[in-house]
């Protein structure tokens, strides 16, 4: 079995994010960028499951401006086989995203796609669930735990307040969540190997799909700050501040 998966270059999540100063866009002058977390899980999770024999092949694929490439390597140097690049310099959303995923799809075939369950920076939460529809493929989202048996993938789902576990059919669609694993960190001899895996470049012309954005951010704002705390001398004024000044009691 092949399995497709999805990798966004994103801000690096230790960066803290500042808004333009038009409140148009968060500012990416000189910001570090790296893979998105929840992709790296997915990487991850692939490699783990081409470990246990289960697949044969690791296609990893990112759309996005050229210094995308640097995230497709980080992925071969996890233990991706392949890379696809569809290079744009175009502000993709998750349905265009979708659209090209399932696209490649078309031309790979693989058995089983793993996506993360949101990219960090626009926090959409949607690309997996668009490309399952477009494909009309089973998905199992926001995955804590997978296991394979014949043409079943028995998937453990975070949901609020607990966990499901659901089984579908191959092929089909995967978000990974926080708990599915720790992605391992790539060995300098496995960071040498992947400057010779290959990456096939192309356009999403090639494709022939429309990425044509179809939402319009309005206004991005930081976080309201925090105001300091205040030290209080006994319960007493502690239940009084919550009653008379907070009015959450
Ligand atoms: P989102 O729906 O934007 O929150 O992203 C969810 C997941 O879709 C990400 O974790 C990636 O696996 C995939 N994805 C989103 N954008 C891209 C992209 N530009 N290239 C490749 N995969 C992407």
């Amino acid at each position: 079995m092949k399995i497709l998966v999805a990798v966004k270059r994103t801000i690096d999540y230790n960066v803290k994010v500042r808004v333009n100063a038009d409140n148009s866009e968060v500012d990416l002058t000189n910001v570090k960028m790296a893979m998105n977390p929840f992709c790296e899980i997915a990487v991850e999770e692939s490699v783990r499951i081409k470990e246990s024999g289960v697949a044969d092949e690791i296609v990893v694929v990112s759309a996005g401006p050229k210094q995308t490439q640097e995230t497709l390597r980080t992925a071969l140097a996890m233990g991706a086989d392949r890379g696809i690049h569809i290079e744009t310099d175009v502000d993709l959303q998750p349905l265009g995203v979708a659209k090209i995923l399932k696209a490649i799809t078309e031309l790979e075939k693989p058995g089983l796609i793993i996506l993360g369950k949101q990219a960090i920076d626009d926090d959409s939460n949607q690309t997996g669930q668009m490309l399952a529809a477009l494909l009309d493929w089973p998905q199992a989202t926001f995955a804590s735990k997978v296991v394979f048996s014949e043409q079943e993938v028995e998937v453990t789902r975070e949901v609020d307040g607990g966990l499901e576990t659901i089984t579908i059919q191959l092929p089909a669609v995967i978000t990974t969540d926080l708990r599915l694993n720790e992605p391992r960190y790539a060995s300098l001899p496995n960071i040498m190997k992947a400057k010779k895996k290959p990456i096939d470049i192309k356009s999403p012309e090639d494709l022939g799909v429309d990425i044509e954005p179809r939402l319009l951010v309005l206004k991005v704002e930081e976080p309201a700050k925090r105001e300091a705390g205040v030290m209080v001398e006994s319960v007493t004024e502690l239940v009084n501040k919550l009653h008379n000044e907070a009015k959450v009691i």
